[in-house]
Parts: structure tokens; C-alpha cells; sequence
């Protein structure tokens, strides 16, 4: 099964996306992930990449675009997997629809004020990718499933969450209507709790 997880920043595409490719025994690929390890291991295109994260803006489309084309070329894709934040544009969807075909799209919704609530308390493990919310922890820091150093990303700073929001507004929203005309869309509301909002995308993939 080949999915798309489509939503604002902290929709909980990430969230949901970890879970359901553990359950289905696919690779969930994470753009935002796939370009922070970029930047940490300082390649060319962390380099490039970087710039536009630090402001919130997309990275270009060619560099994405390249990056996923080669990442669907890995063996561990052959069964399927799930996209989380990409495509961001059209013509990133234009350019995955050459080489791939897409049998769903969860477009999780959740207003914007919910959004800036649980990205400005986000925490992220450097270990495990896992995300909390900082009300939610016992100690900020700590990982409570593995341990790992928690972060806060700096792009959830609030000024950078404004305007990854606006940016989602702007050039990812019109996605919603793209693959809607194509018949894949399925709306999931994303502004409950963790396990609600699941249990939703479960029933619209008629998993549940
Ligand atoms: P994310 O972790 O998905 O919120 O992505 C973090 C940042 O990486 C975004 O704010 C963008 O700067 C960049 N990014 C991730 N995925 C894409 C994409 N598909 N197209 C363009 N930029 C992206």
C-alpha cells in the first residue's frame, strides 16, 4: 500500500505515520527527517536545505524531488510506504505521480490554534524520532520510550510555526482539492486526542 499523509505541520502526520508503517511492515519517509539527517552529517544539499528550514520556507522542488526518486529506488519500499510531508506542492505530486502510482491520501485536519499549541510544546528524540508534548512529560529532556535526548526543534520556535502555517496555506494546502479531483482523498480530523485521531485514520483505511 502505497500512502500519503497530507496536514499543517503537527497535524500528527509523523505520529500516525510511524505507527500505521509499523503495523503494515512498510518504511514511513519523512522529507523533514530524511533532510535534518542531511544537515547533520553537513552534505551539499543539508547545506542548501538548511537556509529555507531555519526560515520555515520549502526546500526547492527539484531537491526534493530527486531525494525521494532516490529513496523509492531503496529495496525495503517494494511492498509500499508511507509519505509523510511530501509532496508539499504540486508539482511535487505531479513529479510523484511519474514515478509511482498512490492508492490513498489521509489529509488530516486541525485548525490553526491547535496546531501552534502543540508545535510550540513539541519535543522531539534525537534517538528515536518519537514526539511529545512538553505537558505531557515527566522530565523535558529525557526520551520516555528510549531514553534519548529530547529536542526542542528550532523550527517550532512560534515565529517559525507562523509561518511553516502560512506556508501550508499557501503552497501545500491545494493538495486537499489535487487529490480529491483524483478520487484518493480521505478526511480525517486530527485536532482530538493521539488515540482518537488514529483510530480514525484506521477506520478511513478501512483497517479497523
Ligand atoms: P517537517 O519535518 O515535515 O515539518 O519538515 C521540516 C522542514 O523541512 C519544512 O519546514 C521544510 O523546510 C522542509 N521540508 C520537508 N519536506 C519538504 C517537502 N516535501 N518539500 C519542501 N520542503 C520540505
Amino acid at each position: 500500500m502505497n500512502l500519503i499523509f497530507l496536514g499543517p505541520p503537527g497535524a500528527g502526520k509523523g505520529t500516525h505515520a510511524v505507527r500505521l508503517a509499523h503495523e503494515l511492515n512498510i518504511p514511513q519517509i519523512s522529507t523533514g527527517d530524511m533532510l535534518r539527517q542531511h544537515v547533520r552529517e553537513k552534505t551539499a544539499l543539508g547545506q542548501e536545505a538548511s537556509r529555507f528550514m531555519d526560515a520555515g520556507e520549502l526546500v526547492p522542488d527539484d531537491v526534493i524531488i530527486g531525494m525521494v526518486r532516490q529513496r523509492l529506488q531503496q529495496p525495503d519500499c517494494a511492498n509500499g510506504y508511507i509519505f509523510d510531508g511530501f509532496p508539499r506542492t504540486v508539482a511535487q505530486a505531479e513529479a510523484l505521480s511519474s514515478f509511482t502510482d498512490i492508492d490513498a491520501v489521509i489529509n488530516l485536519i486541525a485548525d490553526d490554534e491547535v496546531i501552534i499549541r502543540r508545535l510550540s510544546g513539541r519535543r522531539v528524540c534525537s534517538a528515536c524520532s518519537g514526539t511529545f508534548h512538553i505537558s505531557r512529560l515527566e522530565n523535558p529532556t529525557v526520551c520516555p520510550d528510549c531514553g534519548g535526548t529530547l529536542i526542542h526543534r528550532a523550527d517550532d520556535a512560534e515565529e517559525t510555526v507562523l509561518n511553516r502555517l502560512e506556508v501550508y496555506h499557501r503552497q501545500t494546502e491545494a493538495l486537499i482539492a489535487y487529490y480529491r479531483n483524483k478520487g484518493l482523498l480521505l478526511d480525517v480530523q486530527g485536532g482530538g486526542g493521539v488515540e482518537e485521531n488514529y483510530a480514525g485514520v484506521k477506520r478511513a483505511l478501512k483497517l479497523a
